[in-house]
């Protein structure tokens, strides 16, 4: 039997968010791998195996993922959101890359999946519609160093910015720099929204200007979307809408 390896993402909590490519490969794999929370997203079946991980040793799970495939089994590997950000797609690729030859010819493929900021984007309008970028708030892999940088200049170069991973159990300083450092860059107005969960029926949205935001707004569940200095808010009964017009004016 030939073996395969998919890397999916599997939306951001939603049942009806997964698509049906990433449906479908679950349904033709013998096993699942991925970090427990994920892994128990997949229903139970027979002839399904599921391998649950801790979240600290990606390269560890990738390399078992892959000698599983080579093995003739059909493996999902499977992350939240997207596998391709943040996720397990990279370190798959990692281990590939540094692994034995034979891994270079498997089937090896990756199913996208919405990741967090988008799914949060829509949830209040457009807050993404013009240029952004993404900064994983974890100094896990990174230096703090080097994310202070990146925010920095992300800041003076007026992107919208989605900050995931903005707070850990273990690691409470991420958001309270993060704001700390928009402040000195940015005006109080400056719309920032809180999503949580999004998606789930945890789901939590706080639409708020820099001068409210604490840093206890956010935890792990959390993606922040900070707004460029264009981002609009347009209240009414609820939820406003926030989004970011698609021209910027010469
Ligand atoms: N691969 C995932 C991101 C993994 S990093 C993706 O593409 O979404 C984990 C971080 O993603 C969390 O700390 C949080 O910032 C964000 N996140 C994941 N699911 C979320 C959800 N349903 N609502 C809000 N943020 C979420």
């Amino acid at each position: 039997m030939t073996g395969w390896l998919v890397i999916a993402g599997l939306g951001p909590g939603n049942q009806a968010m997964v698509t049906p490519e990433v449906t479908q490969a679950v349904a033709e794999a013998t096993d699942v791998v991925g970090y427990a929370p994920y892994v128990r997203r997949v229903p139970r079946r027979r002839g399904l195996r599921r391998h649950e991980t801790s979240n600290h040793e990606e390269i560890a799970r990738a390399q078992h993922a892959l000698r599983m495939a080579e093995n003739g089994r059909r493996v999902v590997v499977v992350s939240s959101g997207d596998p391709g950000v943040f996720a397990m797609a990279a370190a798959i690729f990692e281990a590939v890359h540094l692994g034995p030859d034979s891994w270079r010819t498997l089937d090896i493929r990756v199913l996208s999946g919405i990741t967090a900021m988008l799914a949060a984007a829509a949830r209040v309008g457009a807050p993404l519609g013009h240029d952004f970028c993404a900064i994983n708030l974890s100094d896990n892999l990174k230096p703090w160093a080097l994310i202070e940088k990146r925010l920095r200049l992300a800041a003076e170069a007026d992107f919208a910015i989605a900050l995931y991973n903005p707070r850990s159990k273990a690691r409470l300083k991420g958001i309270d720099l993060a704001l700390d450092l928009l402040r000195e860059h940015c005006e109080p107005s400056r719309v920032l929204v809180f999503a949580r969960a999004v998606s789930t029926p945890e789901e939590q949205l706080r639409i708020v200007c820099l001068a409210e935001a604490l840093p206890n707004m956010a935890d792990m569940r959390t993606v922040v979307l900070i707004g460029s200095s264009a981002t609009q808010i347009i209240n009414r009964d609820g939820t406003p809408f926030v989004y970011t017009p698609r021209a910027v004016p010469e």
